[in-house]
């Protein structure tokens, strides 16, 4: 089995040159099915693996658009379809100027486990574009949107394929990218997730991947008789992720000392101001320097300050690290540092926010680790609440959808932790979520035939 592993993975690397944070995924995902293939001969019998890492299909196009200053731009937009095998793709759109194919095979790929651990009917895709929001006009935005979506729209339906936010894509986006999706086809369906709430979006879809992350990390904690209550948490990012983690933190009463964004980093050491970050960050969209600028007590570190080849973020002391900014934001030299502070949890609300080698070193040293697949699924699952929700012409209300967040978190949790049982390696959550959710939808592969 270790060969076949091996070779699907060289085969990879030989049909997509340069995709690193794709083979990233990859391995990760791999190493622990390891168990799962060797125990049963179906899945290379049928040549699962060497099929899941191929998507259904990817679409790569032209972003024409035009700037204030009437300049004619463009950049690349991707939609990676990567398996429909257990319901209609599912999944996010970046717009970040670092977005490349691999970056976007990396999120889909990841994203078909994760649907799958949710126990709903959605399949993984992922989009976006190298397109860069920042210190765009409201005006540029929209053509950049409208344009995304004049050629997106073609791919996309609410029963094949339902993309929603993520970085750079927020409700603004989303609702430009739906207004134009409306004109192109007369029609009002949940084409997007994360809509506004006055046009078919979900209450409580903003805050889910967020107050999900957390719910994950207190599973973990409770298992072991513990809980986040009265803990310190450093938490990386300052979007909606890290603003729903801090909030709901703070609901159970944590105290969050840390965010960041891409200049620097805030150290609060009486726990972060929630109503000043998100004046910041939600209506003004500044930088975190106005943060300590509004409060001299807090300590503002610039990137150009971080010791060398580490994020700043993961020196300050706590018991639980939250990474909820972006890939690879977590190194070995990080988690070296978490550890000798006395972190014992790193719960990942970002995709991929630990290298290899930092999860390597969790699992030697015994720290509790939530895996993004399974730590951040409550963004997508609320958004198929949300799908569910305008199919059936319904609305919720807010506590409604938070419990069902509240009741998939602890799913997922249960299942990754069974699974981990299952396998002889009890509590290591990573084998358990990887197995968990790859084997139904490699199951659901055998189902359907040779397609
Ligand atoms: N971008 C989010 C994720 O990484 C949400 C995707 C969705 O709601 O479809 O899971």
């Amino acid at each position: 089995m270790e060969n076949y592993v091996e070779n699907a993975l060289k085969a990879t690397i030989h049909s997509t040159p340069g995709q690193t944070e794709f083979y990233q995924a990859v391995k990760e995902v791999l190493t622990s099915l390891k168990p799962l293939l060797d125990a049963d001969p179906k899945y290379a019998h049928y040549n699962i693996v060497e099929r899941i890492l191929i998507p259904d299909r990817q679409i790569i196009f032209r972003v024409p658009w035009i700037d204030d200053a009437g300049k004619i731009r463009s950049n690349i937009g991707y939609r990676v379809q990567f398996s429909n095998a257990i319901g209609p793709y599912k999944g996010g759109l970046r717009f970040h100027p670092s977005v490349n194919l691999s970056i976007i095979k990396f999120l889909g790929f990841e994203q078909i486990f994760k649907n799958s651990l949710t126990g709903l009917a959605i399949g993984g895709g992922k989009g976006g574009s190298d397109f860069d929001p920042k210190g765009k006009s409201e005006g540029e935005i929209m053509r950049f949107c409208q344009s995304f979506m004049i050629e997106l729209s073609k791919y996309i339906g609410e029963t094949i394929d339902v993309p929603a936010g993520d970085i750079g894509v927020g409700g603004r986006e989303i609702g430009f990218m739906y207004g134009t999706y409306k004109r192109l086809t007369n029609r009002y369906e949940g084409i997007l997730t994360g809509k506004g709430l006055n046009w078919g979006g979900s209450l409580a879809r903003t805050e889910a991947t967020g107050f999900g992350s957390v719910y994950f990390a207190e599973n973990i904690l409770n298992n072991i008789g513990d809980s986040i209550k009265g803990k310190t948490c450093t938490i990386s990012g300052s979007g909606n992720v890290a603003i729903y983690t801090i909030q709901k933190l703070y609901e159970l009463e944590a105290k969050p000392v840390t965010c960041s964004d891409s200049h620097g980093m805030i150290y609060d050491k009486n726990g972060i101001d929630l109503t000043l970050l998100k004046t910041i960050k939600e209506v003004h969209r500044q930088s975190l320097s106005e943060y300590a600028k509004a409060k001299p007590d807090a300590q503002y570190i610039p990137i150009e300050a971080y010791p060398k080849g580490m994020n700043a973020v993961w020196s300050i002391p706590c018991f639980a690290a939250f990474p909820s900014a972006t890939q690879n934001e977590l190194n070995l030299e990080d988690i070296k540092t978490l550890h000798k502070n006395g972190c014992r949890l790193v719960n990942e609300g970002a995709n991929m926010p630990s290298t290899l080698d930092a999860i390597a070193y969790m699992q030697e040293n015994k720290i509790l680790f939530g895996p993004a697949k399974a730590a951040n699924a409550g963004g997508v699952a609320t958004s198929q609440l949300e799908m569910s929700q305008n199919a059936s012409m319904q609305k919720w209300h807010f506590a409604k959808v938070d419990t069902k967040l509240r009741d998939i978190m602890k799913h997922i949790f249960d299942l990754s932790y069974a699974t981990s049982q299952e396998f002889n390696d009890e509590g290591n959550l990573l084998l358990g979520a990887n197995i968990a959710g790859f084997r139904k939808v490699a199951d659901s592969m055998i189902d359907q035939g040779v397609v």
